[in-house]
């Protein structure tokens, strides 16, 4: 499982790009682990967790990674990674020869296996390390990270890893990281639509829906996501956390991905269109356990 190793580890020189939900609590727990995060972003009010953690908020991807050893990608989707790595102002324009960068956003296999080969052209080495755990993982530090690359990048990543994550596992070559994600999308977004139906059923039946939910929690139905969200989706509380819009990107690279496999995923194909749903609804930039609101909706129940 996690090839823990001593946390004794010398200070890395780190350009961290993209400060959102997930990548502002990972690039402050690095500056705390001691290393020098330099870090850019579009939302730049993020600079200001990030320097009270120790780093610094630069105006240039250029400015963040030409002197990085490490440089981290946490960007929504793949059309911002090629941009923000392969273009003209980017990281292999300016990053110093033999930097690693780790990609942790969530992007398709093909895209994280040509910016690996782009890479590789150009002198540097790649990981692509998308991670699941959510805000909540990535503001303790727990999150779990897929890592597709070779060993050796793998085993020199060790420190970053430990700083951000609990679990990292070397899953395979490039891109292998991204089919794992995809397949862990596939299994939350499946226990969000129907732990949302045991919700209405529950409560159609007049039932309380918070103390049904207790008791599956500690049952075989019990899950990550029952142990954290049962209570806000209860509630009807869906401030993100990770967006309906993100989840539906995820759901399209799942569906890609199976294409590409020649299999057929029926029940993803299920969860894609509720998610799409969602979204349809207008509620994309709400959290995914929102998904309770399209199967309320499905059966005239709850607010719009
Ligand atoms: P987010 O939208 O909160 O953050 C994205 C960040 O990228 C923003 O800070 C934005 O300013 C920055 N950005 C976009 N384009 C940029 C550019 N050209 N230059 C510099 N910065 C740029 O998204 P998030 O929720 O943090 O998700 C990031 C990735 O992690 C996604 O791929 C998502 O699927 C994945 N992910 C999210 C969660 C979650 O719970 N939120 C969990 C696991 C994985």
């Amino acid at each position: 499982m996690a090839a823990h190793a001593t946390r004794s580890h010398p200070m890395t020189r780190i350009g961290f790009i993209g400060l959102g939900i997930m990548g502002s609590p990972m690039a402050s727990h690095l500056a705390k682990a001691g290393h020098e995060v330099l870090g850019h972003t579009l939302n730049t009010d993020a600079y200001r967790r990030l320097e009270a953690d120790g780093g610094r908020g630069v105006g240039s991807i250029a400015e963040a990674v030409k002197d990085a050893e490490v440089v981290i990608t946490m960007l929504p989707n793949h059309p911002q990674v090629e941009q923000v790595v392969l273009g003209e102002d980017g990281v292999f324009a300016h990053a110093p020869q033999g930097a690693l960068l780790i990609d942790f956003s969530t992007i398709r296999p093909e895209s994280s296996i040509a910016i690996a080969e782009a890479g590789a052209a150009a002198g540097f080495r790649v990981l692509d390390a998308p991670v699941s755990g959510g805000q909540v993982g990535a503001e303790q530090a727990t999150l779990s990270i897929m890592v597709g690359g070779t060993e050796y990048d793998f085993a020199s990543a060790t420190s970053i890893f430990e700083a951000v994550g609990k679990t990292f596992v070397h899953v395979g070559a490039h891109g292998a990281g991204q089919v794992v994600k995809a397949a862990n999308q596939l299994v939350v977004g499946g226990t969000y639509a129907l732990v949302a139906e045991a919700i209405v059923l529950m409560e159609a039946l007049g039932v309380d829906a918070g103390k049904g939910l207790d008791a599956l929690a500690g049952g075989l139905a019990g899950s990550r996501i029952l142990e954290v969200k049962r209570k806000t989706m209860v509630a009807r509380e869906f401030t993100p956390g990770f967006r309906i819009d993100l989840h539906h990107k995820d759901m399209g690279i799942i569906a890609d991905a199976a294409r590409q496999g020649d299999v057929a995923l029926p029940t993803a194909a299920l969860v894609a269109s509720l998610i799409a749903a969602g979204r349809a609804q207008g509620h994309g930039s709400l959290d995914h356990s929102a998904l309770l609101k399209v199967i309320e909706n499905l059966n005239g129940r709850g607010e719009k």
